[in-house]
């Protein structure tokens, strides 16, 4: 982990591919559109833990850090059987989350 990044260069990124970078004071967490992965390593989500209990990185390391994960951008997911795809009910989940968590920032 030596690249530093900016939140404005994340969020840049991640707009361009649709990818839902949220920050939430311990962990930035990163999730791929449904259906797609996360080019670079092939995960559907991910999380960069920072806070204390996980060495509390700098942040223009975990910002780097997390531009790694998503620069490469998002490629469709080629499992037909996959979980995480499939799962309506969590994907209802995630997307009620990520209302109150939009929410939540606005109120910050
Ligand atoms: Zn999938």
């Amino acid at each position: 982990m030596s690249e530093r990044a900016t939140r404005r260069q994340v969020m840049a990124v991640a707009a361009q591919f649709g990818i839902r970078v949220h920050d939430d004071g311990e962990k930035v967490s990163i999730d791929a559109p449904r259906y797609y992965v996360l080019k670079g390593s092939g995960l559907h989500f991910t999380d960069v833990r920072y806070g204390a209990a996980h060495g509390a990185w700098p942040k223009p390391e975990v910002w780097g850090e997390v531009l790694h994960d998503i620069r490469d951008g998002i490629e469709p997911c080629e499992d037909p059987e996959c979980d995480c795809c499939h799962d309506d009910e969590g994907w209802a989940q995630w997307e009620e989350r990520v209302r109150q968590e939009d929410a939540e920032d606005d109120h910050a």
